[in-house]
């Protein structure tokens, strides 16, 4: 059973939700045997959703479940802005991810000569901070593409095993789901988030996982999914997360 929990209807375009927009993404997932599909668009475009073109859509497509997300970007400080945004609709699930340190979009193919001014262990330390403080908030059901700071092969001299291992205690105890991303396969680090290593310690700490493939347009609705569900299969995961209403519940994969 494939699922897509991470699609942009928006792209990175504020435009009103409207059913010609998001109707594509849906034959997209109908065509790539997607059962399930997660709209998730950046809470920066809050104000162009509209729950109203997802219930006539759930009807005009009985044989796709259809859910309504977001993805929100966190960073210490914004969890009052954060807690208003999530009950601003009747989200089925929200995704918490991190896309810029100290107001630097370290993410972003704009700002990638940032790197140059880091020292990459102290950066990948940073990081993991932010990410440990956004499983710790308790405002998220899912983290985004856990390991995104690998996005453009700047990989950390010292092993960051011992970085991750107290992110990954604190998902765990805070019951967080992680997103297996396939988007990094499209990126210079050519690999999916989280890595094989990372995933491995999230299945012996019993972390639930979904999958997603934060597409931007159709054409990467379920991109690499098959992929990225042999991967999870190899590592040992049966069942995928989802969630309505935020409460979540499993699909055998
Ligand atoms: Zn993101
Ligand atoms: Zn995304």
């Amino acid at each position: 059973m494939y699922v897509d929990y991470h699609v942009h209807a928006l792209g990175h375009q504020g435009q009103p939700y409207r059913e010609e927009l998001l109707t594509p993404f849906l034959f997209a997932a109908r065509e790539r045997g997607i059962k399930e599909i997660g709209f998730a668009d950046h809470d920066e475009y809050l104000e162009y959703i509209d729950e109203g073109v997802i219930t006539s859509l759930k009807e005009k497509f009985p044989d796709l479940t259809i859910k309504l997300g977001l993805e929100i970007s966190y960073r210490p400080g914004r969890e009052q802005e954060i807690k208003l945004v999530a009950n601003s609709f009747s989200f089925d699930f929200l995704i918490g991810s991190v896309h810029d340190l100290e107001g630097w979009m370290f993410d972003h193919p704009a700002y990638r000569s940032g790197y140059r001014k880091w020292d990459i262990d102290e950066l990948y330390q940073l990081y993991y901070d932010v990410v440990k403080k956004m499983a710790c908030c308790g405002l998220f059901d899912i983290v985004g593409h856990l390991d995104v700071i690998k996005v453009f092969g700047y990989r950390p001299e010292k092993d960051p095993t011992p970085l991750i291992e107290p992110v990954l205690q604190a998902i765990s105890r805070a019951g967080l789901v992680v997103e297996v991303n396939s988007a990094g396969l499209r990126k210079p680090c050519a690999e999916i988030y989280p890595s094989q290593d990372l995933l491995l310690r999230c299945y012996e700490l019993d972390i639930p996982v979904t999958l997603s493939s934060d597409a931007h347009t159709e054409s990467d609705v379920g991109r690499d999914l098959a992929f990225a569900k042999e991967m999870l299969y190899r590592t040992g995961y049966r069942r995928v997360a989802i969630f309505t209403q935020r409460q979540r519940s499993f699909l055998w994969l």
